[in-house]
């Protein structure tokens, strides 16, 4: 009998409109391998893309191939997974299609629209999926992510103790999906580091490696540091909150635990922009005095500024990237965006009561990088902030100063990555298009055809199909608009998001996880 093949991709649209594929940028998705890890190797043959790693997904041959093709993403990737569904359905009529991740949870009516199947739980999901396509028989007993398949992936290896996040911030999908953080096994985080063979640096992307109790906490530093030790991993890294740092053993532990440093999400060095963020763990401490316990205790801090233009004024964001490239005691940010109010968190309710969300705004807009809600500035200033943002906003010679006097600085208690990763952050921010995935010079020649105002952006080549779509599959290739003329929500994600811009209770969802197979194409 032949085996079940099932393709999985990790849709992605950048912040260029167009992409090319980063498989420097950390961190990587991992969703497509644990994903397929879920399957029984020896039943169901399993093909990966991600397309944040690789670039957009063009392989007809293989979406012809597949009986099952799932598809995974963050918000903004909702228009390409219905652009691949049509794709899929135009080549192969027979082919089942099923989506998940924090789309699902957000849009489950509209999502049901387009695809066959609509996970709105965890990736486990995939499991009725397979059931209901192929029959029992073809869910993986014992999991673990397929990092064979994600072959890309070489000096940095990347994997998972917990999921959720044990705090609520304003502007966080875990806040609109409201679940319960879980801890796994100790024993499944050994299986996972071990099964990706030796990698330079481990990277755990737990939304919040602290989060739960202590004594899980301990367990973990001490498996690290025994694989450290045994030389299956050169260290590793992963993602705290900054309740962290108030306790300076935490620092030691995790030095001698094999640590090389961690992601922590500063947002903002302004106390009233994080208390309206409603990321109470980040005033427990100074963000300077969290950023210098972490450099002089030998760990490498790494962090994103997150900028709302619609609470703060521009010369209070100039001001504190001054202040930033300006002090050698910290590392520069990763990443510079604006906050996104994403689809069912407070904000994104918030933005919506005040009436501050863009007319004709589309979900493909909020990635962060475009203006999108009316501003406290005129939006002509604040679009032109928006476009040095995108090319480089800090003064480059003030960056070389900047990446001098703080390797003299903590040269004594950085070394290797710690020192190279906290360095590369100078390039980031000199050339922020490099750690972006391309720029889409099939629409604009050039970066300078975006307008960075969500109201004119064009959506970009991805958007234009390459083969002929029949009549029916063609509205995917429309961009899912979250406001209309007026600025009020679209009537497309009104049954999802109601007036009150939260999701609906889980309780009134209705059943559209295993819908029968006689509704696909
Ligand atoms: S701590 Fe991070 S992951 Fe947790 S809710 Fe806040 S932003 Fe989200």
């Amino acid at each position: 009998m032949k085996r079940p093949r099932v393709l999985i991709v990790n849709c992605y649209s950048d912040n260029h409109r167009g992409a090319r594929g980063n498989y420097f940028f950390a961190p990587q998705p991992m969703t497509g391998a644990v994903l397929a890890g879920l399957m029984q190797r020896e039943k169901v043959d399993v093909r990966i893309h991600c397309e944040f790693s690789q670039g957009p997904f063009e392989d007809l041959a293989a979406l012809g191939w597949a009986d099952l093709l799932v598809l995974t993403g963050l918000n903004p990737a909702f228009d390409r997974m219905k652009q691949l569904t049509a794709y899929a359905r135009t080549v192969n009529p027979r082919i089942a299609v099923a989506m998940g991740g924090s789309l699902a949870r957000a849009l489950p009516r509209l999502s049901s629209r387009y695809f066959d199947y609509v996970c709105t739980g965890d990736v486990e999901d995939v499991g009725a999926v397979l059931h209901d396509v192929f029959g029992p028989g073809y869910a993986a007993e014992r999991p673990l992510p397929r990092y064979d398949l994600a072959n890309w992936l070489r000096l940095v290896g990347f994997a998972e103790s917990s999921r959720n996040c044990n705090f609520r911030c304003g502007f966080c999908s875990m806040t609109a999906e409201d679940r319960q953080y879980a801890a796994y096994d100790v024993e499944d985080v050994r299986r996972q580091v071990e099964a990706m063979g030796y990698r330079t640096c481990v990277m755990f992307l737990d939304q919040n490696f602290y989060a739960g109790t202590r004594s899980f906490f301990r367990a973990r530093l001490a498996l690290l540091r025994q694989l450290c030790e045994e030389r299956k991993i050169g260290g590793w890294s992963a993602l705290v909150t900054t309740d962290f740092y108030a306790n300076p053993e935490n620092l030691r532990l995790a030095k001698e635990a094999g640590c090389i440093g961690f992601f922590s999400g500063v947002e903002s060095f302004s106390r009233e922009q994080i208390a309206a963020y409603n990321k109470k763990q980040n005033l427990i401490l100074p963000q300077e005095d969290v950023i210098c316990r972490s450099l002089d205790a030998g760990l490498v801090f790494h962090y994103g500024m997150v900028f709302d233009p619609t609470a703060r004024r521009i010369t209070g964001l100039m001001e504190e990237i001054d202040f930033i490239v300006g002090n050698p005691k910290i590392t520069l940010p990763n990443f510079l965006c604006f906050a996104i109010p994403l689809l069912g968190t407070p904000l994104f309710a918030q933005r919506l009561g005040e009436g501050s969300l863009l007319p004709d705004l589309k979900l493909r807009d909020m990635d962060g990088r475009s203006v999108i809600c009316h501003t406290l500035d005129p939006l002509d200033d604040v679009v032109a902030f928006a476009r040095k943002m995108d090319r480089g906003i800090m003064p480059r010679r003030k960056l070389a100063a900047h990446a001098w006097k703080f390797h003299a600085r903590y040269r004594g208690s950085l070394r290797g990555w710690s020192m190279s990763s906290a360095l590369a952050n100078t390039w980031s921010m000199a050339f922020p298009g490099l750690g972006t995935n391309g720029r889409d010079r099939k629409v604009s020649g050039s970066a300078s055809g975006r307008s960075y105002l969500a109201t004119t952006e064009r959506t970009g080549s991805l958007y234009r199909p390459i083969i002929n779509i029949p009549e029916r599959w063609r509205q995917h290739f429309a961009p899912l608009f979250i406001t209309d003329g007026a600025g009020e929500l679209h009537e497309a994600v009104c049954a999802d998001l109601g007036v009150s811009g939260r999701p609906a209770a889980e309780s009134t969802l209705p059943d559209i996880r295993t819908p029968p197979t006689t509704t696909r194409a």
